[in-house]
């Protein structure tokens, strides 16, 4: 059997895996802590779950046109007036199994052999492999140290003729920071000058603390949805909690939106009926949704603050927003796998190693789950490597004695 050169550079995700290994050690009984997944414990909205109930009941359960059911379409319109102040045309969105899909269509659709895309570090670990997926080449623009916001300078340095586009996930996933306003207005008016997409991966953007808001990019360009180089992909995962439900979407111009259904007619011939009514009910429902979730979150953020403080030599940056914080162990390590290997061996928690999302020497913690499991991952992360706490905790209903400090 021969496999492509292109498959096998491709690289497993290191989230899915983590998740993988979790459920294997949680099937062998091992109480295991999950600071690694990226998804909340509420349930979907009952509007999402009413709304997919009544399509599965009707059963009419057929294709959709390629890009979208028409319905959807017209709630994520109405999403897109309200939370970016654009009128756009049913032309204008592209509705995809989640916005992961979403993304590779794009990068598909743009992406010569060859072209480069401009990634901010920390980043989403998938972005540089959907690049290379479509024979393009990531380039990294990484931040000073100590800091997760990348300098506009730098960014410039980065560019040359063959820079087909630009990324920016604001909040990030994983360090929870929010770019800053003058920061996103310079790559806008940056990108519309020089002729660069820039891709607006917004899958966080209502998903920020202390009364803080995420810009639309929109507002930093005089230039209409047909001319614009901004590309805004979102979706139902994080904005609901309904990261199994598999929705995401692309607003762009029609040209562009014409490819990206053709594409996907080809592809995967289109999202389900099924989990497009589930998205179209959480967005045409209460919104209020949204904002329950995002007051749980931000008091998680701030457990795990307070908790992370409990251990000696940890530095982290506080996050502005999504379910992540991505704190640097480098007191203890700089080889962030290792790190994170010993502590699921060790202290059986689940995080993830910074290499991962460019940060080596750094760990991504998630603060998606309960409460309890905040605090418990936290305190048996500090029993492992701070030799200033107790040599003996309980994990599950062991008692375990740290034999290696
Ligand atoms: N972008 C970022 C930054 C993400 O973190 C994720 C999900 N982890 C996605 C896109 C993909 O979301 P979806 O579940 O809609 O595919």
């Amino acid at each position: 059997m021969t496999i492509s050169h292109l498959a096998r550079a491709i690289a497993e995700s290191p989230t899915l895996k983590l998740n993988e290994e979790a459920r294997i050690l949680r099937e062998r009984g091992e109480a295991v802590i999950h600071l690694g997944i990226g998804e909340p414990k509420n349930k979907a909205p009952i509007t999402a779950i009413l709304s997919a109930a009544a399509k599965i009941s009707s059963g009419d359960v057929k294709y959709s046109p390629p890009d979208g059911t028409p319905s959807l379409k017209k709630a994520i319109i109405r999403y897109t007036e309200e939370n970016y102040g654009r009128y756009v045309a049913p032309e204008n969105i592209v509705v995809s199994s989640g916005a992961k899909f979403s993304l590779y269509n794009l990068f598909y659709s743009l992406i010569d052999p060859q072209d480069e895309v401009i990634l901010l570090a920390p980043y989403w670990v998938s972005y540089p492999e959907i690049i290379k997926m479509v024979n393009g080449i990531p380039v990294i623009v990484t931040p000073e140290d100590g800091s997760f916001h990348p300098r506009f300078e730098d960014i410039e340095k980065a560019v040359t003729p063959y820079t087909k586009a630009i990324i920016v996930n604001s909040p990030n996933n994983p360090s929870g920071v929010l770019y800053r306003q003058d920061f996103i207005a310079q790559i806008v008016d940056y990108c519309e000058r020089k002729g660069i997409y820039l891709i607006m991966d917004d899958i966080y953007h209502k998903l920020v603390f202390d009364h803080k808001t995420c810009p639309s990019p929109y507002q930093f360009t005089a230039k209409d949805i047909e001319n614009t180089k901004i590309i805004v992909v979102n979706g139902v995962s994080k904005l609901y909690g309904m990261t199994g439900f598999r929705i995401g979407w692309v607003v762009t111009n029609r040209r562009l939106a014409s490819v990206l259904h053709n594409i996907q007619a080809q592809t995967e011939s289109c999202p389900s009926v099924v989990l497009q009514a589930a998205a179209e009910g959480a967005l045409s429902g209460m919104q209020s949704v949204v904002e329950s979730l995002r007051l749980t979150i931000e008091n998680n953020r701030n457990v795990i603050l307070q908790e992370l403080k409990t251990v000696n030599g940890i530095r982290v940056i506080p996050p502005d927003g999504t379910f992540y914080c991505l704190p640097d162990f480098r007191a203890y390590s700089n080889n962030s796998v290792e790190l994170a290997n010993f502590l699921l061996r060790k202290a059986f928690v689940v995080t993830v190693p910074g290499r991962e999302f460019g940060m080596e020497g750094h760990l991504r913690l998630s603060f998606a789950g309960s409460i309890k499991d905040i605090m418990t991952g936290i305190e048996r992360i500090r029993w492992a490597l701070d030799p200033n706490a107790p040599s003996e905790i309980y994990i599950g209903d062991r008692r375990m004695v740290r034999d290696w400090l």
